[in-house]
């Protein structure tokens, strides 16, 4: 799509420069909500760099090879609820390896009790890719020709006569950038905040939003078991509906065409927040052990030894509130700008996206203005 031309203006401290073609924007984290604000603005023209701490794209929409089997071991699946995440998913970028998760997901209790799913969320239609759902971050990146920095972390931001300069722990800088979008959750974007050199007047009220989005920590543990293992019901997935449970959630990779070869089965158990964060330094090996057993009593049988276990430690997994995207607006004027789940309240990819996309829509208008 052609962008929106444009003239060249500066807000908020009344700075000018030399016209040129497009703003060079920044954007920190390449999670789903960071790379969909970078298609968009990619879209409309604008310079975009984005920069991500590890090697990989999609943040917690996360997947991972090993011994044959690929597996979702951040987001499990996704679902598709508005008509801008349908058009980018299914139109926009490629649909091969896209596939429809086949089973239901049915609730258990505290005491462990299952019973079956309700009918009518069971029909929604959930998705993932063969090669796993981090497929989606890497679609919009080459899909979009979007520049990414991967194994960069940025520590420290500082802004000189309206441009914005970032600087990472190894003392390398990246400047002259028009615009900034920080995407990390929030606990990790308030200490991005509190360690820069920023006016005091826009960095304390931003934090004081950030801080009503509270995150919790979650374990996954997979396991990897010889043979088939049906769920109860043969559903895709058990959940814990009253949240009282050590787990959370379980569900079976192989209902994802691709995920598992034949003749053995593998299961994503996602302990509870609680039982995570009680837990949470504990060796990786006890953490698998006491997994297992748990899972073995949920599912009321006797599970042979795994052929092998990994497991993955988020220590922000998901937001049990939010925080308020318009409160920052009056941080736009210094063209510093927010997106991810931290404004969803819960992690959910569609949402994620939106809010990245969001996002973009609001720095084109700001440059538009
Ligand atoms: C265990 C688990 C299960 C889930 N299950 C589901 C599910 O089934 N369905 C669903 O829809 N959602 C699910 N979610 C939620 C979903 O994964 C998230 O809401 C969504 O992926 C968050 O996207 P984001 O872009 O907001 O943040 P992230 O994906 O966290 O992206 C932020 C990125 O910023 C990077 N970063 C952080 N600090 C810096 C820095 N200083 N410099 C550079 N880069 C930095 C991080 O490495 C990361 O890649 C689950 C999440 C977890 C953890």
């Amino acid at each position: 799509m052609a962008g929106p031309t444009h003239s060249d203006r500066f807000g908020a401290e009344g700075v000018t420069s030399p016209v040129r073609m497009s703003e060079k924007i920044a954007i920190i984290g390449a999670g789903l909500s960071g790379l969909a604000a970078a298609f968009k603005l990619k879209e409309f023209g604008k310079e975009v760099c984005v920069f991500e701490k590890s090697k990989g794209l999609s943040g917690r929409a996360a997947s991972r090879t090993r011994k044959g089997c690929r597996y979702d071991y951040g987001a499990n699946y996704f679902t598709v609820e508005s008509n801008e995440v349908a058009h980018l998913l299914f139109q926009t970028l490629p649909t091969e390896g896209l596939c429809r998760i086949v089973g239901g997901i049915h609730p258990f209790d505290l005491t462990g009790k299952i019973s079956a799913g309700e009918p009518q969320r069971n029909s929604a239609a959930r998705w993932t890719y063969r090669e796993g759902i981090s497929t989606i971050g890497k679609r919009m990146v080459e899909t979009g020709g979007l520049k990414v920095m991967t194994e960069t972390r940025i520590s420290r931001l500082k802004r000189t006569r309206g441009k914005w300069q970032l600087e990472t722990e190894g003392g390398a800088a990246f400047d002259d950038f028009d615009a900034v979008l920080i995407t990390t959750p929030g606990p990790q974007t308030i200490d991005l905040l509190e360690a820069s050199d920023l006016d005091r007047t826009v960095c304390d009220p931003t934090v004081n939003e950030l801080k009503r989005a509270e995150f919790v920590c979650q374990f996954t543990v997979i396991l990897n078991f010889p043979g088939p293992i049906p769920l109860p019901g043969d559903g895709y997935a058990l959940i814990n509906s009253d949240r009282l449970h050590d787990i959370a959630w379980i569900s079976h990779e192989n209902r994802k065409p691709g995920h598992v070869p034949e003749g053995e089965s593998l299961f994503i158990v996602q302990m509870s927040p609680a039982w995570s964060h009680h837990h949470f330094n504990r060796p990786v090996d006890e953490v698998i052990a006491m997994a297992l057993t748990r899972t073995a009593d949920l599912l009321g049988i006797n599970l042979p030894p795994p052929n092998w276990a990994d497991v993955q430690r988020w220590r922000y997994a998901h937001p049990v509130s939010a925080a308020d995207q318009c409160s920052l607006k009056p941080v736009s004027a210094f063209r510093l700008f927010f997106a991810g789940d931290t404004f969803v309240g819960k992690g959910r990819v569609p949402a994620v996206i939106e809010s990245g996309m969001a996002a973009a829509s609001q720095i084109i208008a700001h440059f538009r203005e």
